[in-house]
């Protein structure tokens, strides 16, 4: 069995509006409990630890973000899982109000693939039809849950008038997956990888140095400047919205900022470009190529 069927090895550079080098996209995850009662579904939990430090996002850590990028004239993308704009009816409209992107983010945080397709679909209608009621959007885009994806859930998306994924990274740039256009995520210029920390089995090892991590993400923007990429980065409000991480993020904005290359966009703005400049033919891989295994080499 083949491994992959589009064999291309050199791509050319990504072509962005009006001679910039590269785009910043800053996007918020906005969970709060909803990923550790999805773990828990169907159990009783009684333990509140974790879910009032999640909690701290939409109590608090959200408006301080949204502060800092009102300061600076950012417009964000904020990804919302159903639950959690049904939980709080005021937030999906304060979004709008600052001029944001909302898109959705499952409607439990159910991760996909582990759940049958049509349960994922109807999750999504649902999530859909919140977002209406609540704000009269329709055709958003997405983010799965844990990023994680399935070629028959990005047909679903299309079928469902999803106007594009963000949940892989396959380029540092917009593609094609199938017909549908992916503005590509980055696990290294991910909070929740440095600073997640709930005591939990999960967690491995203490929140990072703040510094270190500055460091690091000013080091990722230089390199996809370098090549002309899609600096994608991915917050959580109740971990970024705490103060050290406050400070971080206005550092980094800081280092950005002044420099004339870079288009300040939302994620729905970058897939809008995507679909109408010549780079939509450029960048396409086929959706079913990651269903295949390797028979040959079990056989031995
Ligand atoms: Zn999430």
């Amino acid at each position: 069995m083949r491994m992959h069927e589009h064999p291309t090895i050199n791509y050319p550079e990504y072509h962005w509006p009006a001679g910039k080098r590269c785009a910043v996209v800053f996007s918020l995850d906005l969970d709060a409990e909803s990923p550790f009662l999805w773990l828990h579904r169907g159990q009783q939990v009684q333990q509140l630890g974790e879910i009032e430090q999640r909690r701290f996002g939409p109590r608090q850590g959200l408006a301080r973000v949204v502060r800092l990028f009102a300061e600076y004239g950012i417009r964000g993308s904020f990804y919302v899982p159903g639950v959690v704009a049904q939980t709080y009816p005021g937030l999906l409209p304060f979004l709008l109000e600052g001029g944001h992107e909302i898109a959705h983010h499952g409607y439990y945080h159910e991760r996909i693939e582990a759940i049958p397709v049509a349960q994922a679909e109807d999750y999504l209608v649902m999530a859909q039809e919140l977002f209406c009621t609540q704000t009269g959007l329709s055709g958003l885009g997405h983010r799965a849950p844990s990023w994680e994806m399935t070629s028959d859930f990005l047909q679903t998306l299309e079928r469902r008038g999803v106007s594009y994924d963000s949940s892989l990274m396959g380029f540092d740039h917009p593609y094609h997956v199938g017909n549908m256009v992916e503005v590509p995520v980055q696990w290294t210029v991910d909070d929740a990888l440095y600073f997640r920390y709930t005591n939990s089995p999960r967690d491995k090892t203490h929140p990072a140095n703040p510094g270190a991590v500055l460091d690091s993400w000013i080091e990722e923007f230089e390199g996809v400047r370098e090549t002309g990429g899609l600096f994608m980065v991915t917050l959580h409000d109740w971990i970024s919205g705490r103060s050290q991480r406050l400070r971080l993020l206005r550092k980094l904005i800081a280092h950005i900022r002044h420099d004339p290359q870079v288009w300040w966009a939302r994620a729905d703005e970058v897939a809008a470009w995507h679909a109408a400049s010549p780079n939509r033919d450029l960048y396409r891989v086929p959706a079913h190529s990651i269903n295949t295994h390797f028979e040959s080499a079990t056989r031995g």
